[in-house]
Protein backbone atom coordinates (compact mmCIF):
# COMPACT_ATOMS: atom_id res chain seq x y z
CA UNK A 1 0.00 0.00 0.00
CA UNK A 2 2.67 2.83 1.16
CA UNK A 3 5.62 3.93 3.05
CA UNK A 4 6.50 5.15 6.18
CA UNK A 5 9.23 7.29 7.47
CA UNK A 6 9.76 6.59 11.63
CA UNK A 7 11.67 8.90 13.29
CA UNK A 8 13.41 7.73 16.10
CA UNK A 9 15.50 4.88 16.71
CA UNK A 10 14.83 3.95 20.85
CA UNK A 11 12.62 1.94 22.76
CA UNK A 12 9.40 3.02 21.00
CA UNK A 13 10.44 3.08 17.57
CA UNK A 14 11.54 -0.60 17.80
CA UNK A 15 8.26 -1.54 18.16
CA UNK A 16 6.66 0.49 15.59
CA UNK A 17 9.27 -1.10 13.57
CA UNK A 18 8.64 -4.45 14.39
CA UNK A 19 5.08 -3.69 13.90
CA UNK A 20 4.90 -1.85 10.57
CA UNK A 21 7.21 -5.06 9.35
CA UNK A 22 4.23 -7.56 10.25
CA UNK A 23 2.30 -5.45 8.21
CA UNK A 24 3.63 -5.60 5.55
CA UNK A 25 0.48 -5.24 3.29
CA UNK A 26 0.24 -1.70 4.39
CA UNK A 27 3.86 -1.08 5.12
CA UNK A 28 5.34 -1.80 2.03
CA UNK A 29 8.33 0.09 2.84
CA UNK A 30 9.95 1.96 6.00
CA UNK A 31 13.00 4.08 6.38
CA UNK A 32 13.79 4.35 9.89
CA UNK A 33 15.63 7.35 10.53
CA UNK A 34 17.22 8.86 13.64
CA UNK A 35 20.41 11.48 14.76
CA UNK A 36 22.58 7.89 15.40
CA UNK A 37 21.91 6.06 12.51
CA UNK A 38 23.95 3.11 13.60
CA UNK A 39 20.50 2.11 15.88
CA UNK A 40 18.98 2.66 12.69
CA UNK A 41 20.82 -0.31 10.95
CA UNK A 42 20.45 -2.46 13.80
CA UNK A 43 16.97 -2.07 13.99
CA UNK A 44 16.65 -2.98 10.17
CA UNK A 45 19.80 -5.64 11.05
CA UNK A 46 17.24 -7.25 12.94
CA UNK A 47 14.26 -7.56 10.98
CA UNK A 48 15.63 -7.70 7.21
CA UNK A 49 14.20 -10.39 4.97
CA UNK A 50 10.92 -10.09 5.28
CA UNK A 51 8.44 -8.34 3.23
CA UNK A 52 8.72 -4.54 4.00
CA UNK A 53 11.45 -3.01 2.67
CA UNK A 54 13.64 -1.04 5.10
CA UNK A 55 16.17 2.09 4.86
CA UNK A 56 17.83 4.14 7.11
CA UNK A 57 18.90 7.56 7.65
CA UNK A 58 20.81 9.74 9.79
CA UNK A 59 18.59 13.01 10.71
CA UNK A 60 18.58 15.59 13.16
CA UNK A 61 15.20 16.25 13.73
CA UNK A 62 15.62 19.25 15.39
CA UNK A 63 16.60 20.92 11.98
CA UNK A 64 13.62 21.47 9.80
CA UNK A 65 15.85 21.54 6.93
CA UNK A 66 17.45 18.38 7.19
CA UNK A 67 13.51 16.63 7.32
CA UNK A 68 12.44 18.50 4.50
CA UNK A 69 15.03 17.03 2.67
CA UNK A 70 14.92 13.50 3.90
CA UNK A 71 10.86 13.54 3.45
CA UNK A 72 11.34 14.98 -0.20
CA UNK A 73 13.80 12.23 -1.13
CA UNK A 74 12.19 9.31 0.57
CA UNK A 75 8.75 10.40 -0.40
CA UNK A 76 6.57 9.04 2.50
CA UNK A 77 2.70 8.74 2.93
CA UNK A 78 3.25 9.34 6.68
CA UNK A 79 6.28 10.58 9.46
CA UNK A 80 5.75 8.23 12.65
CA UNK A 81 7.54 10.55 15.01
CA UNK A 82 8.91 8.63 18.16
CA UNK A 83 11.93 10.55 18.57
CA UNK A 84 11.15 13.00 21.65
CA UNK A 85 8.66 15.75 22.39
CA UNK A 86 10.80 18.32 21.33
CA UNK A 87 11.42 17.86 18.00
CA UNK A 88 7.52 17.39 17.19
CA UNK A 89 7.37 21.18 15.79
CA UNK A 90 10.22 21.13 13.33
CA UNK A 91 8.59 17.33 12.11
CA UNK A 92 5.40 19.19 11.74
CA UNK A 93 7.04 22.16 10.19
CA UNK A 94 8.65 19.65 7.62
CA UNK A 95 5.75 17.77 7.36
CA UNK A 96 3.66 21.03 6.75
CA UNK A 97 6.30 22.37 3.83
CA UNK A 98 6.60 18.71 2.29
CA UNK A 99 2.55 18.02 2.60
CA UNK A 100 3.27 15.09 3.72
CA UNK A 101 0.36 13.34 7.36
CA UNK A 102 1.61 13.77 10.25
CA UNK A 103 1.84 11.41 13.93
CA UNK A 104 3.58 10.88 17.26
CA UNK A 105 3.03 9.81 20.81
CA UNK A 106 3.47 12.81 23.17
CA UNK A 107 2.54 16.49 22.44
CA UNK A 108 5.48 19.08 22.42
CA UNK A 109 7.09 20.04 25.39
CA UNK A 110 9.91 23.43 25.25
CA UNK A 111 13.53 21.66 26.16
CA UNK A 112 13.69 24.40 29.18
CA UNK A 113 10.17 24.15 30.63
CA UNK A 114 9.02 21.53 31.64
CA UNK A 115 5.60 22.20 30.88
CA UNK A 116 3.61 20.19 28.24
CA UNK A 117 0.71 21.32 25.97
CA UNK A 118 -1.11 20.96 23.36
CA UNK A 119 -1.71 24.40 22.66
CA UNK A 120 1.42 24.68 20.23
CA UNK A 121 0.29 21.72 17.88
CA UNK A 122 -3.11 23.09 18.35
CA UNK A 123 -1.87 26.15 16.61
CA UNK A 124 -1.04 24.15 13.51
CA UNK A 125 -4.77 23.41 12.66
CA UNK A 126 -5.23 25.39 9.62
CA UNK A 127 -2.23 24.81 8.22
CA UNK A 128 -2.74 21.29 7.90
CA UNK A 129 -6.46 21.75 6.72
CA UNK A 130 -5.31 24.44 4.09
CA UNK A 131 -2.40 21.60 2.87
CA UNK A 132 -4.45 18.80 2.55
CA UNK A 133 -3.14 16.79 5.40
CA UNK A 134 -3.39 14.91 8.48
CA UNK A 135 -1.85 15.08 11.50
CA UNK A 136 -2.58 12.94 14.21
CA UNK A 137 -1.36 14.13 18.21
CA UNK A 138 -0.89 11.22 21.17
CA UNK A 139 -1.53 8.10 19.24
CA UNK A 140 0.64 5.74 21.69
CA UNK A 141 -1.30 4.06 25.09
CA UNK A 142 -1.58 7.05 27.30
CA UNK A 143 -2.24 9.70 25.37
CA UNK A 144 -3.46 7.54 22.33
CA UNK A 145 -5.71 3.93 23.37
CA UNK A 146 -7.28 6.12 26.34
CA UNK A 147 -8.44 8.54 24.03
CA UNK A 148 -9.61 6.25 21.47
CA UNK A 149 -11.64 4.26 24.28
CA UNK A 150 -13.29 7.71 25.19
CA UNK A 151 -14.53 7.44 21.93
CA UNK A 152 -15.84 4.24 21.97
CA UNK A 153 -17.73 4.30 24.80
CA UNK A 154 -19.16 7.84 23.97
CA UNK A 155 -20.40 6.53 20.52
CA UNK A 156 -21.50 3.32 22.17
CA UNK A 157 -22.51 3.52 25.41
CA UNK A 158 -22.89 6.81 27.05
CA UNK A 159 -25.56 10.16 25.91
CA UNK A 160 -23.16 11.58 28.47
CA UNK A 161 -19.72 11.36 30.23
CA UNK A 162 -19.54 12.72 33.56
CA UNK A 163 -16.49 11.24 35.17
CA UNK A 164 -13.24 9.78 33.84
CA UNK A 165 -10.47 7.85 35.31
CA UNK A 166 -7.88 6.69 33.57
CA UNK A 167 -5.77 3.91 35.82
CA UNK A 168 -2.03 3.53 34.22
CA UNK A 169 -0.72 0.14 36.10
CA UNK A 170 2.78 -1.49 35.69
CA UNK A 171 2.49 -4.20 37.85
CA UNK A 172 6.74 -4.97 36.23
CA UNK A 173 9.67 -5.69 37.70
CA UNK A 174 12.82 -5.21 35.96
CA UNK A 175 14.85 -6.14 39.05
CA UNK A 176 16.85 -2.50 39.44
CA UNK A 177 16.79 -0.51 42.55
CA UNK A 178 15.87 2.36 40.05
CA UNK A 179 15.16 2.47 36.13
CA UNK A 180 12.55 4.18 34.18
CA UNK A 181 10.51 2.15 31.99
CA UNK A 182 10.50 5.00 28.68
CA UNK A 183 12.78 7.89 27.83
CA UNK A 184 14.17 8.68 31.54
CA UNK A 185 14.44 12.43 30.97
CA UNK A 186 11.46 12.46 29.74
CA UNK A 187 9.52 10.14 32.46
CA UNK A 188 11.12 12.07 35.38
CA UNK A 189 9.89 15.59 34.36
CA UNK A 190 6.45 14.47 33.77
CA UNK A 191 6.45 12.59 37.06
CA UNK A 192 8.14 14.92 39.67
CA UNK A 193 5.87 17.99 37.82
CA UNK A 194 2.92 18.76 40.18
CA UNK A 195 -0.34 17.14 39.67
CA UNK A 196 -3.47 18.15 38.92
CA UNK A 197 -7.01 16.84 37.41
CA UNK A 198 -9.87 18.44 35.17
CA UNK A 199 -13.29 19.78 37.45
CA UNK A 200 -15.54 21.68 36.60
CA UNK A 201 -13.98 23.35 33.40
CA UNK A 202 -10.87 24.17 35.53
CA UNK A 203 -7.69 22.72 36.54
CA UNK A 204 -7.44 21.87 40.19
CA UNK A 205 -3.63 21.76 40.95
CA UNK A 206 -1.91 19.35 43.57
CA UNK A 207 1.69 18.90 44.67
CA UNK A 208 3.37 16.21 43.10
CA UNK A 209 2.15 12.20 44.59
CA UNK A 210 0.00 14.23 46.99
CA UNK A 211 -3.27 12.15 46.10
CA UNK A 212 -2.97 8.29 46.41
CA UNK A 213 -5.20 6.02 46.02
CA UNK A 214 -5.28 1.96 46.22
CA UNK A 215 -6.34 -0.10 43.51
CA UNK A 216 -6.65 -3.81 42.50
CA UNK A 217 -5.66 -4.14 39.15
CA UNK A 218 -6.82 -7.64 36.86
CA UNK A 219 -3.38 -9.76 36.32
CA UNK A 220 -1.84 -7.71 38.83
CA UNK A 221 -3.30 -7.25 41.94
CA UNK A 222 -3.29 -4.62 44.57
CA UNK A 223 -0.90 -1.50 44.05
CA UNK A 224 -0.81 1.94 44.95
CA UNK A 225 -1.10 4.89 42.16
CA UNK A 226 -0.97 8.64 42.40
CA UNK A 227 -2.66 11.77 40.80
CA UNK A 228 -0.02 13.41 38.03
CA UNK A 229 -1.38 15.57 35.08
CA UNK A 230 -1.29 13.95 32.10
CA UNK A 231 -1.79 15.29 28.63
CA UNK A 232 -4.86 13.88 27.59
CA UNK A 233 -6.58 15.02 30.04
CA UNK A 234 -6.38 18.56 28.32
CA UNK A 235 -7.83 17.13 25.03
CA UNK A 236 -10.58 14.87 26.69
CA UNK A 237 -11.76 17.91 28.58
CA UNK A 238 -12.75 19.86 25.81
CA UNK A 239 -14.08 16.77 23.58
CA UNK A 240 -16.06 14.75 25.83
CA UNK A 241 -19.48 15.95 26.22
CA UNK A 242 -20.90 16.63 29.63
CA UNK A 243 -17.50 16.06 30.78
CA UNK A 244 -17.23 16.96 34.99
CA UNK A 245 -14.10 15.49 36.47
CA UNK A 246 -11.16 13.93 34.72
CA UNK A 247 -8.28 12.36 36.54
CA UNK A 248 -5.28 10.02 35.66
CA UNK A 249 -3.86 7.98 38.48
CA UNK A 250 -0.25 6.19 37.83
CA UNK A 251 1.07 3.44 39.89
CA UNK A 252 4.64 3.74 41.73
CA UNK A 253 6.10 1.17 43.65
CA UNK A 254 7.71 2.51 47.13
CA UNK A 255 11.50 2.12 45.76
CA UNK A 256 10.84 3.99 42.99
CA UNK A 257 9.36 6.59 44.81
CA UNK A 258 12.34 6.91 47.68
CA UNK A 259 14.96 7.19 44.83
CA UNK A 260 13.35 9.82 43.26
CA UNK A 261 12.66 12.08 46.43
CA UNK A 262 16.48 11.57 47.29
CA UNK A 263 17.51 12.38 43.70
CA UNK A 264 15.06 15.21 43.71
CA UNK A 265 16.86 16.52 47.25
CA UNK A 266 20.10 16.43 46.13
CA UNK A 267 19.46 18.56 42.90
CA UNK A 268 19.75 15.32 40.41
CA UNK A 269 16.03 16.02 38.89
CA UNK A 270 16.88 19.39 37.86
CA UNK A 271 16.67 21.25 34.30
CA UNK A 272 17.98 24.21 35.03
CA UNK A 273 21.97 24.22 33.21
CA UNK A 274 24.60 24.16 35.99
CA UNK A 275 28.68 24.78 35.29
CA UNK A 276 30.44 21.61 35.97
CA UNK A 277 34.13 21.66 35.42
CA UNK A 278 34.21 24.37 32.60
CA UNK A 279 30.96 22.85 30.95
CA UNK A 280 27.36 23.78 31.32
CA UNK A 281 25.36 20.63 32.35
CA UNK A 282 21.76 19.81 32.77
CA UNK A 283 21.92 17.45 35.96
CA UNK A 284 18.48 15.47 34.41
CA UNK A 285 20.60 14.73 31.35
CA UNK A 286 23.29 13.80 33.17
CA UNK A 287 21.10 11.55 35.55
CA UNK A 288 19.96 10.01 31.95
CA UNK A 289 23.11 9.22 31.14
CA UNK A 290 23.90 7.13 34.08
CA UNK A 291 20.73 5.30 34.58
CA UNK A 292 19.36 2.02 32.72
CA UNK A 293 18.69 2.91 28.93
CA UNK A 294 15.26 1.39 28.56
CA UNK A 295 15.69 -0.74 25.92
CA UNK A 296 17.72 -2.58 27.78
CA UNK A 297 14.94 -3.82 30.13
CA UNK A 298 13.04 -5.64 27.88
CA UNK A 299 14.70 -9.09 29.07
CA UNK A 300 15.03 -8.37 32.83
CA UNK A 301 11.35 -7.30 32.78
CA UNK A 302 8.59 -9.49 34.61
CA UNK A 303 4.87 -9.23 35.06
CA UNK A 304 1.73 -7.20 33.78
CA UNK A 305 0.54 -4.09 32.66
CA UNK A 306 -2.71 -2.36 33.12
CA UNK A 307 -4.22 0.40 31.39
CA UNK A 308 -7.56 1.37 31.49
CA UNK A 309 -10.55 4.29 31.61
CA UNK A 310 -13.74 4.41 33.97
CA UNK A 311 -16.18 6.03 32.69
CA UNK A 312 -19.14 7.29 34.74
CA UNK A 313 -22.16 8.81 32.67
CA UNK A 314 -26.01 8.65 31.51
CA UNK A 315 -27.57 6.42 28.98
CA UNK A 316 -31.22 6.89 28.34
CA UNK A 317 -32.20 9.03 31.54
CA UNK A 318 -29.84 5.95 33.83
CA UNK A 319 -26.62 6.08 35.35
CA UNK A 320 -24.15 3.99 33.95
CA UNK A 321 -20.00 2.67 34.48
CA UNK A 322 -18.05 1.54 31.86
CA UNK A 323 -14.47 0.17 32.21
CA UNK A 324 -12.47 -0.59 28.86
CA UNK A 325 -8.79 -2.18 29.66
CA UNK A 326 -5.57 -3.78 28.42
CA UNK A 327 -4.04 -6.18 30.04
CA UNK A 328 -0.02 -6.76 28.98
CA UNK A 329 2.86 -9.18 29.57
CA UNK A 330 6.47 -7.63 29.84
CA UNK A 331 7.84 -11.28 29.24
CA UNK A 332 5.15 -12.14 25.88
CA UNK A 333 5.64 -8.55 24.91
CA UNK A 334 9.83 -9.57 24.91
CA UNK A 335 9.23 -13.03 23.08
CA UNK A 336 7.17 -11.17 20.67
CA UNK A 337 9.34 -8.34 19.71
CA UNK A 338 11.95 -7.85 22.07
CA UNK A 339 10.97 -4.92 23.88
CA UNK A 340 8.53 -4.46 27.19
CA UNK A 341 5.36 -3.68 27.47
CA UNK A 342 5.84 0.15 28.10
CA UNK A 343 7.44 0.56 24.82
CA UNK A 344 5.03 -2.08 23.54
CA UNK A 345 2.24 -0.83 24.79
CA UNK A 346 2.85 2.83 22.83
CA UNK A 347 4.47 1.30 19.62
CA UNK A 348 1.54 -0.51 18.69
CA UNK A 349 -1.02 2.07 18.79
CA UNK A 350 1.23 4.10 16.71
CA UNK A 351 1.25 1.55 13.92
CA UNK A 352 -2.22 1.42 14.24
CA UNK A 353 -2.84 5.24 13.64
CA UNK A 354 -0.45 4.94 10.87
CA UNK A 355 -2.25 2.32 9.36
CA UNK A 356 -5.48 4.35 9.78
CA UNK A 357 -4.47 7.19 7.98
CA UNK A 358 -3.31 5.38 5.40
CA UNK A 359 -5.63 3.21 5.00
CA UNK A 360 -7.89 6.29 4.27
CA UNK A 361 -9.97 6.12 7.84
CA UNK A 362 -8.75 8.59 9.67
CA UNK A 363 -7.45 10.97 6.54
CA UNK A 364 -9.18 13.79 7.28
CA UNK A 365 -7.11 17.33 6.71
CA UNK A 366 -6.23 18.68 10.25
CA UNK A 367 -4.66 18.25 13.27
CA UNK A 368 -6.51 15.75 15.28
CA UNK A 369 -6.26 14.43 18.79
CA UNK A 370 -7.41 10.69 18.78
CA UNK A 371 -10.42 10.85 20.15
CA UNK A 372 -12.05 13.09 17.18
CA UNK A 373 -11.54 10.38 14.82
CA UNK A 374 -13.75 7.29 14.29
CA UNK A 375 -12.78 4.58 17.32
CA UNK A 376 -14.60 1.40 15.62
CA UNK A 377 -11.49 0.41 12.75
CA UNK A 378 -9.11 1.37 15.86
CA UNK A 379 -10.79 -0.56 18.75
CA UNK A 380 -11.11 -4.24 16.08
CA UNK A 381 -7.02 -3.15 15.05
CA UNK A 382 -6.27 -3.40 19.22
CA UNK A 383 -7.41 -6.96 19.07
CA UNK A 384 -5.76 -7.88 16.19
CA UNK A 385 -2.58 -6.26 16.35
CA UNK A 386 -1.42 -7.09 19.78
CA UNK A 387 -3.53 -5.18 22.91
CA UNK A 388 -6.60 -6.59 22.84
CA UNK A 389 -9.29 -5.33 24.98
CA UNK A 390 -11.83 -6.23 28.39
CA UNK A 391 -14.71 -4.64 29.47
CA UNK A 392 -16.26 -4.22 32.47
CA UNK A 393 -19.64 -2.84 33.27
CA UNK A 394 -19.58 -3.08 37.04
CA UNK A 395 -15.93 -1.69 38.21
CA UNK A 396 -14.64 -0.62 41.51
CA UNK A 397 -14.93 3.19 41.67
CA UNK A 398 -12.10 5.10 42.88
CA UNK A 399 -13.00 7.49 45.32
P1 LIG B 1 14.09 6.82 23.54
O1 LIG B 1 14.91 7.78 24.29
O2 LIG B 1 14.32 5.35 23.72
O3 LIG B 1 14.21 7.10 21.96
C1 LIG B 1 14.17 8.38 21.43
C2 LIG B 1 14.82 8.31 20.05
O4 LIG B 1 14.73 9.62 19.46
C3 LIG B 1 16.31 7.95 20.11
O5 LIG B 1 16.57 7.04 19.08
C4 LIG B 1 16.98 9.29 19.88
O6 LIG B 1 18.22 9.24 19.23
C5 LIG B 1 16.00 9.95 18.95
N1 LIG B 1 16.21 11.40 18.93
C6 LIG B 1 16.28 12.25 19.97
N2 LIG B 1 16.53 13.49 19.55
C7 LIG B 1 16.62 13.43 18.20
C8 LIG B 1 16.88 14.38 17.19
N3 LIG B 1 17.09 15.65 17.48
N4 LIG B 1 16.90 13.95 15.91
C9 LIG B 1 16.69 12.65 15.61
N5 LIG B 1 16.44 11.71 16.51
C10 LIG B 1 16.41 12.09 17.80
O7 LIG B 1 12.56 7.18 23.84
P2 LIG B 1 11.29 6.21 23.81
O8 LIG B 1 11.37 5.35 22.61
O9 LIG B 1 11.16 5.60 25.16
O10 LIG B 1 10.10 7.27 23.65
C11 LIG B 1 9.80 7.82 22.37
C12 LIG B 1 8.60 8.75 22.48
O11 LIG B 1 7.44 8.02 22.93
C13 LIG B 1 8.78 9.89 23.47
O12 LIG B 1 8.27 11.07 22.89
C14 LIG B 1 7.91 9.50 24.63
O13 LIG B 1 7.43 10.61 25.34
C15 LIG B 1 6.78 8.77 23.92
N6 LIG B 1 6.02 7.85 24.79
C16 LIG B 1 4.65 7.90 24.72
C17 LIG B 1 3.87 7.06 25.50
C18 LIG B 1 2.38 7.02 25.30
O14 LIG B 1 1.74 6.10 25.83
N7 LIG B 1 1.76 7.93 24.60
C19 LIG B 1 4.49 6.15 26.48
C20 LIG B 1 5.94 6.10 26.41
C21 LIG B 1 6.66 6.96 25.62
P3 LIG B 1 19.56 8.84 20.03
O15 LIG B 1 19.52 7.36 20.02
O16 LIG B 1 20.66 9.39 19.19
O17 LIG B 1 19.49 9.45 21.38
Amino acid sequence: MGRALIIGAGGVASVVVHKCCQNSDVFEEICIASRTKSKCDALKDKLDGGKTKITTARVDADSVDELVKLINDYKPDIVINVALPYQDLTIMDACLETKTNYLDTANYEPLDTAKFEYKWQWAYRERFEKAGITAILGSGFDPGVTGVFSAYAMKHHFDEINYIDILDCNGGDHGYPFATNFNPEINIREVSAKGSYWENGRWIETEPMEIKREYDFEGVGKKDMYLLHHEELESLGINIKGIKRIRFFMTFGQSYLTHLKCLENVGMTSIEPIEFEGKKIVPLQFLKAVLPDPVSLGPRTVGKTNIGCIFQGKKDGKDKTYYPYNVCDHQECYKEVGSQAISYTTGVPAMIGAMMVMTGKWNKPGVYNVEELDPDPFMEALNKWGLPWKESFNPVLVD
